[in-house]
C-alpha cells in the first residue's frame, strides 16, 4: 500500500517545529485541552488582515483611503485588548498604518489572489495554505507571481526573515504550479514600519525548505506511529519550553509551560503602542502561526 501523504498547512509545520508537544495539543489530543484567553495581537493582526482582504473586494474606483474607516469597523475584532482605551487607540494605530500602507497600492491593480488557498502534493505532503496576497508582476522572463505576507507584530523583520520562512517558501512552491508561471520572490510586508523585506528564492532554495518541510512531516508520522503502538505520548511529543511559551496558548495545560512566566493578552499589542527599545513581542496574525 503507498503510504498516505502528510495533510499539512504552514502551522501545523510550524507548530510542531516550534514545539512537539504545542503540536500534540492543538493537533492530536481529542478532546482538544482549552486554550488561554484569546491574545490582543492576535486579534489586531486578524483585524488589519480582512480590512485588507476587504479593500480588493472593493471596485478600483473606490479603492480609497475614505473607504478604511469602515473596512476596519467591519471587521474590528475586539477581543483580548486591556481596556476600551488601549483597543481605541490600537484601532487609531491600525487604522493609520492601513492609511499609509493603501497609499503604496495601485488601486487598479489587482493580485492573482487575495487571502487564496494554493495547494500542492509532493510525495509526502498534501499542502495547503491560504496567501495573504499573491501578485501578478512582470520579471525578467515574462510574467510572474509574487507572494505577499502582512505581517503586524514584532519590529526588525528583514531578508533573512524572509528568506527563513519555510511557510513563505511553500506559498511559493505551490502557486508557481496553481497560476503556472515562475513564483519565486517572497515579500514580508511590515505594515506598523512600512517596510518590505523580501527574498528571490531559486528553484533549489524551494526544494530545499520542500524536503525541510517532507522531513518535519516524516517525524510527526513516526511520532504519531509511536503513539498509536502505545508509546508514551509525552515522550513522543517532547515539550520544548523556551520564551515562546509566555505566548503559548497551551502554557497552563503544559507542565513547562506552568513553570514558565505567563504574559498578559494584551502585553504584545501595549509594547506595540509604546515600544520599548529590545522588547521581544510574538509574532502577530502570523500565516504560519498568524
Ligand atoms: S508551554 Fe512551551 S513547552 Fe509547553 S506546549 Fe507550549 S511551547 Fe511547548
Amino acid at each position: 500500500m503507498p503510504e498516505r501523504l502528510f495533510v499539512c498547512t504552514p502551522s501545523k509545520l510550524g507548530a510542531y517545529e516550534d514545539c512537539p508537544r504545542r503540536y500534540r495539543y492543538g493537533y492530536l489530543d481529542r478532546p482538544a485541552p482549552p486554550k488561554g484567553p484569546p491574545w490582543a495581537h492576535n486579534s489586531l493582526g486578524a483585524s488589519v488582515h480582512t480590512a485588507l482582504r476587504n479593500w480588493f473586494s472593493l471596485a478600483a474606483s473606490d479603492r480609497r483611503p475614505e473607504a478604511l474607516p469602515r473596512l476596519l469597523r467591519a471587521t474590528w475584532v475586539g477581543e483580548g485588548y486591556r481596556d476600551p482605551d488601549q483597543e481605541r487607540l490600537a484601532f487609531r494605530r491600525a487604522l493609520g498604518w492601513l492609511e499609509s500602507y493603501v497609499a503604496t497600492l495601485d488601486p487598479e491593480a489587482d493580485p492573482l489572489g487575495v487571502e487564496r488557498v494554493v495547494a500542492v502534493k509532493t510525495a509526502v505532503l498534501a499542502f495547503n495554505g491560504r496567501a495573504d496576497r499573491i501578485d501578478a508582476r512582470s520579471g525578467p522572463t515574462g510574467p510572474e507571481a509574487v507572494i505577499v505576507d502582512y505581517k503586524t507584530g514584532r519590529s526588525g523583520l528583514d531578508a533573512d526573515d524572509a528568506r527563513g520562512s519555510s511557510a513563505l517558501a511553500l506559498y511559493a512552491f505551490a502557486a508557481e504550479r496553481v497560476f503556472r508561471r515562475p513564483c519565486r520572490r517572497v515579500e514580508l510586508h511590515h505594515l506598523p514600519t512600512a517596510t518590505v523585506a523580501a527574498h528571490e528564492h531559486t528553484p533549489e532554495s524551494l526544494a530545499r525548505q520542500v524536503t525541510r518541510a517532507e522531513e518535519t512531516a516524516r517525524d510527526i508520522i513516526a511520532a504519531e506511529r509511536t503513539v498509536s503502538d502505545g508509546g508514551d505520548p509525552d515522550e513522543a511529543f517532547p515539550t520544548r519550553p523556551g520564551g515562546r511559551c509566555a505566548w503559548c496558548d497551551y502554557r497552563r495545560t503544559c507542565p513547562d509551560g506552568a513553570r514558565a512566566p505567563g504574559e498578559e493578552p494584551w502585553a504584545a499589542v501595549a509594547r506595540a503602542l509604546t515600544p520599548a527599545p529590545g522588547a521581544a513581542e510574538p509574532g502577530a496574525a502570523d500565516p504560519a502561526g498568524g
